[in-house]
């Protein structure tokens, strides 16, 4: 699914974030991504949304080489992943319902298809009842399930999770981990950034650890 060949990255205002990393995520895997801050995990995530481009080295999803991708490669290689955020970044002048639909309106879906998969997206994160909401009105546990919704409306095979409960109490925390396990029971790959070693030990499976831009560990 994701392989990372001997990837460098350097911010030339900073010096290198990441050095020599490489590692394979097979289809279907669970992997956290570990290290404290500035360790170079949201750079990673970066490269694989080609956010960011690597300095040297490769990096290939599903079979494609994304290295050197253009731009207008981008979006197609975009369609694949579904991205979570810490800050979940919704737009807070939008309803809930607005805010998931946004991925398939640009991408041109008609008005009908829209309503259907947005309901069964925010069906599987359990917020079908508060479609008609803001987001402000929500709970940050629910405002996550909402970023979510919208990660998976379009059906990625890949969801990457940048601190995804970060913000959020022991028990919201829970359920979105319990939603990724439902993701990852329907073959869908996870790559979770945390630095939450007890979510981490709890959850079990394999764990990246980054230490000042280097992959330190990996545990089978
Ligand atoms: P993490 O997500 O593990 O906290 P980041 O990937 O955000 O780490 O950052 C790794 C290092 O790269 C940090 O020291 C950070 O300051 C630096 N960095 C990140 N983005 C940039 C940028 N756009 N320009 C310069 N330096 C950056
Ligand atoms: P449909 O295929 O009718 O849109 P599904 O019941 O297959 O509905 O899926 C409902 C919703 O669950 C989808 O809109 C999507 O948000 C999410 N989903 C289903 N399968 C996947 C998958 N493989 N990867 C990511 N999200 C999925």
């Amino acid at each position: 699914m994701l392989e990372f060949k001997e990837v460098y990255k350097r911010y030339p205002e900073f010096g290198e974030a990441l050095h020599n990393v490489s590692f394979h995520i097979g289809r279907g895997e669970w992997v956290f991504l570990t290290g404290p801050s500035g360790a170079g995990k949201s750079t990673l995530f970066k490269l694989v949304a080609v956010i960011e481009r690597a300095t040297r080295g490769q990096i290939v999803l599903d079979g494609r080489n994304i290295t050197r991708a253009s731009n207008r490669e981008i979006p197609h290689i975009r369609r694949k992943l579904g991205l979570i955020f810490q800050d979940y970044k919704l737009l807070y002048d939008r309803s809930v319902f607005d805010n998931v639909a946004l991925p398939l309106v640009i991408a041109g879906f008609n008005p009908g298809e829209v309503s259907r998969r947005v309901r069964a997206a925010l069906g599987k994160v359990g917020l079908l009842s508060k479609e008609k909401r803001l987001p402000q009105t929500l709970s940050g546990g629910e405002q996550q399930r909402v970023g979510i919704a919208r990660a998976i409306v379009h059906k990625p095979d890949f969801i990457l999770a940048d601190e995804p409960t970060g913000n959020l109490d022991p028990e919201a925390a829970r359920e979105v981990m319990d939603i990724f396990r439902d993701f990852n029971g329907l073959g869908v790959t996870l790559l979770i950034a945390s630095h939450d070693e007890q979510l981490i030990s709890r959850c079990g499976g394999r764990i990246l650890r980054l230490q000042r831009g280097s992959l330190a560990e990996v545990n089978a």
